[in-house]
């Protein structure tokens, strides 16, 4: 049996083809294929706008700065995240300030964020990112209400959940990253997310202006754009307007992410069956909590919790199966430590961290590999080992 990783790509032979094509091209960088992808991935989430960049932190960093982070923005996060949704807040100066986690759902719980909010003087804090945590929704109508309550912008990170909704108060399905509810919200195409771009990410947005800040943000924050220049000598001419950086995607990439982006829903089908399979499979066994189900989930991950977690991860990968954790509380590295965060701070999360597992589930898992997971998890708990 070949090693089984807990997240993988699949790249098909239209994938490449597609990837070759644009390398016979004019075009490697700043060619067709970036507004192509950022219009169809715009569509498939239900956004207005989407804006194509280097990677997801890239696009945490570049939203962070649209929406107006400085050395005097305090921004709420989830601590059961990966640790670029804090840093991004860090990278132009703010402060971040971690809400306990909610038990059942693994996402940022809001009564949490309330006593956060309440904890400190008025207007103290200026947003919060809340994460589709391994694919499970936050529902963003409700997160919406607190915002509005004190005022606060919502950036959504949903690096996990391409293809994932919620079901609002009226009955309509959300998907993440509409940007119905939230300012902005960012996916990365990592090669063990959804979609894969190598490196790639992206943001989308309801909001023109947030919109046009990142088209800025995204090249050095040059425009060559002649209703914006304020001066104009010839055709040669561009501006820089702003401190931008330079956090494009480039044209195979994207060519990368058009092909895979075809087959989104279909290896989602495939994530929920497998997430359906390993839900039967430990429905009877009171040694494993399950992961939590949700009918918009889009299982970027399947997580289940024991209290013999590392036993059980040594012992599966002497068995070629190599799970993973995720994730280590964000305030429990090094760097928020030395911002005066502690063991201890969070208990819901840090309750969590001690159990979680990742197991495998990917689109190219096959049945027979599922099982074989399935059945050294439960030859484990049996006793068999
Ligand atoms: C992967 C990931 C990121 C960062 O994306 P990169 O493309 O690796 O920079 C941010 N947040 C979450 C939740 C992620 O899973």
């Amino acid at each position: 049996m070949k090693p089984i990783l807990y997240g993988k790509q699949e790249i098909n032979s239209e994938d490449i083809a597609s990837v070759v094509e644009v390398l016979r091209s004019d075009f490697l960088t700043q060619g067709p294929k970036i507004a192509e992808f950022e219009e169809k991935f715009a569509q498939y989430v239900g956004a207005k706008y989407a804006v194509a960049v280097a990677n997801g932190t890239a696009a945490l960093h570049l939203s962070a700065l649209a929406l107006g982070v400085n050395e005097k923005s305090n921004v709420i996060a989830s601590p059961l995240t990966f640790v670029a949704s804090a840093n991004c807040i860090r990278y132009c100066g703010g402060n971040i300030f971690f809400a306990d986690i909610d038990e059942n759902t693994f996402t940022i719980d809001l009564k949490k964020v309330e006593e956060l909010i309440l904890s400190k003087p008025d207007d103290f804090f200026q947003g919060i990112i809340p994460i589709d945590f391994a694919g499970y929704p936050v529902n963003l109508e409700q997160v919406k209400k607190l915002a509005e309550k004190y005022n606060l912008w919502i950036l959504e990170d949903s690096c996990h959940a391409p293809g994932g909704y919620f079901v609002d108060s009226k009955g309509q399905k959300q998907a993440c990253g509409n940007g119905n509810f939230a300012d902005a919200a960012i996916f990365s195409f990592h090669p063990v997310k959804h979609i894969a771009c190598g490196e790639g990410g992206m943001i989308t947005t309801n909001r023109k202006d947030i919109y046009e800040k990142l088209l800025l943000l995204r090249t050095h924050g040059i425009t060559k754009n002649p209703e914006l220049l304020q001066e104009n000598h010839g055709g040669w001419y561009y501006e820089m307007q702003t401190l931008g950086y330079n956090y494009r995607l480039t044209d195979f990439q994207a060519a990368l992410g058009i092909s895979q982006l075809q087959r989104a829903n279909e290896n989602l089908q495939k994530r929920k069956q497998i997430a359906q399979r390993y839900d039967e499979a430990f429905a009877h066994h009171a040694f494993v909590q399950k992961a939590p189900f949700h009918e918009g989930n889009a299982y970027h991950l399947y997580v289940i919790q024991t209290e013999k977690r590392k036993e059980l991860y040594d012992y599966l990968k002497t068995q070629n199966i190599f799970c993973q954790v995720h994730y280590i509380p964000v305030h429990w590295q090094p760097y928020y430590r030395d911002l005066g965060w502690k063991k201890g701070d969070l208990p819901e999360v840090e309750k969590y961290y001690e159990k979680c597992l990742s197991l495998p589930i990917y689109p190219t898992l096959t049945q027979s590999e599922q099982e074989y997971v399935i059945e050294k998890i439960l030859d484990f708990f049996d006793g068999k080992v």
